[in-house]
């Protein structure tokens, strides 16, 4: 199950933007009832070249559905443990692929929460917290995960003093809570908490636990790396990003487009005022406004992860000054060593994305200077690359080309290259200090 989560969560997190020109969309009418009960309807229109002969969504097999249909498709329906247990499995056919967007229909109602799925035994729906996500199957998920849509929601019975997380435009009256996003995502998430810190920056929305060191550690980062990350990279392609912490002791952290939620550490940290790790998740994650578009399964999704951990870096090194910033190199440097390529022809291995990729891309900073290195990264930051090319790209612009084939060696080199990893020093062995990891989701 872990481990099943672990590829999962993978596999979702910014997926891939690959789109129709009219994205598929989802409209959910939905109301939390006493104990949690749901009550839901949603309609998914879905373009043509998304369904075929044949196409199939899944939603919680606790749930008794009411309705399945669309127009000129047979619908079955079967219980599958597959990705994860629990789930129901509805198939649509269709006599001839059609050749308009459709729309299916789904009614259905029962149990929002289940302690076999919840959150490490936290409900999905609780007196103090709501979060919804992929894994609650609240709604139908088709089969691959990976459908890219637009959303629009009417949610009835989220409590009116609970404040709210999502990745979108927000409208709210009594317990009615209308949501809209455009940009399209594999999920749709969110996150309400009773009592909670906000804190609102340009660009970012922040919310977590209030009376609580930790979160207001995590707060004063997310508008700090919000500021310090667009002003050395310019405006953020795909707008403002969220990030709550929510207080459950278990389970992980995810995120999805423009949205991070952060699971509280359940550990006292006792060198938290030297530990310059909280600010550089936070950086991280606000990072992926810009590093988030490159496929997960694909050997290019190092631009996602070692752009966003190189970025968190240079954030480190603003507030943590140059010794902070050494503590995070030196976490790196024995963990990129077994790594293998940062680009093998494949996903690449966590290593690599975390701390391979990020080493190499401080190295490169110091072969051509932090002034040309700013001048790529800004080019790039302004049409998110999809694909190495398109960076390798601006570094021969910025460096010529000999620089940029010498990168694109190292990036497929199967031992860790020779680096530079400090300003002033030669390449170092120092031995690794890893302390916290950066994402348990990836
Ligand atoms: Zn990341």
């Amino acid at each position: 199950m872990r481990v099943f989560f672990g590829w999962l969560l993978a596999a979702l997190a910014f997926a891939s933007l690959a789109r129709a020109a009219e994205p598929a969309h989802y409209d959910i009418k939905a109301s939390f009832g006493q104990d949690a009960a749901l009550k839901a309807e949603v309609e998914i229109r879905l373009p043509p070249e998304e369904v075929g002969t044949e196409t199939a969504f899944l939603i919680g097999e606790r749930f008794t559905l009411r309705q399945a249909s669309a127009p000129g498709a047979t619908v079955s329906t079967e219980l599958t443990d597959k990705p994860i247990g629990g789930l129901r499995k509805v198939t649509f056919k269709f006599a001839k692929a059609p050749t308009k967007p459709i729309k299916l229909k789904f009614a259905y109602d029962g149990p929002l929460n289940n302690p076999d799925t919840d959150n490490s035994g936290t409900p999905w729906l609780g007196p103090d917290l709501l979060e919804l996500r992929l894994e609650t199957m609240w709604i139908p998920v088709r089969t691959d995960i990976s459908l890219q849509y637009a959303v629009d929601a009417d949610l009835k019975g989220v409590p009116a003093d609970f404040t709210l997380v999502f990745p979108g435009d927000i409208r709210r009256s009594g317990d009615r809570v209308r949501l809209h996003r455009t940009l399209p995502d594999v999920d749709t998430p969110m996150v309400a908490l009773r009592h909670a810190a906000t804190a609102k920056g340009p660009g970012v929305v922040f919310a977590g636990p209030d009376d609580d060191p930790l979160v207001e550690t995590y707060r004063g980062h997310a508008t700090a790396a919000a500021a310090w990350l667009q002003g050395w990279l310019g405006p953020l392609p795909f707008g403002d990003v969220r990030i709550v912490v929510v207080p459950r002791k278990g389970g992980s952290s995810y995120a999805r487009r423009n949205y991070t939620v952060i699971s509280r550490p359940s550990a006292e940290d006792p060198d938290k005022a030297g530990n310059p790790n909280y600010g550089r998740l936070i950086g991280h994650e606000f990072a992926h406004a810009w590093w988030s578009v490159a496929g997960p399964q694909t050997e290019d999704y190092w631009l996602v992860e070692s752009l966003a951990e190189y970025s968190a870096g240079r954030y480190v090194e603003h507030f943590a000054g140059a010794e902070g910033y050494k503590k995070v190199i030196d976490a790196k440097i024995e963990r990129a060593k077994g790594s293998g390529p940062v680009m093998p022809g494949k996903r690449p291995t966590r290593e690599a994305l975390y701390q391979r990729g990020p080493l190499l891309l401080i190295d490169l900073e110091h072969r051509i200077g932090r002034a040309k290195m700013d001048d790529m990264l800004r080019a790039l930051a302004k049409d998110p690359p999809r694909h190495t090319s398109q960076l390798l790209a601006e570094l021969e612009r910025v460096a010529g080309a000999d620089e940029a084939k010498a990168f694109a060696a190292r990036l497929r080199a199967v031992d860790m290259p020779v680096v530079q990893l400090y300003a002033e020093a030669p390449a170092s062995t120092v031995a690794a200090a890893s302390s916290m990891e950066s994402e348990s989701r990836r």
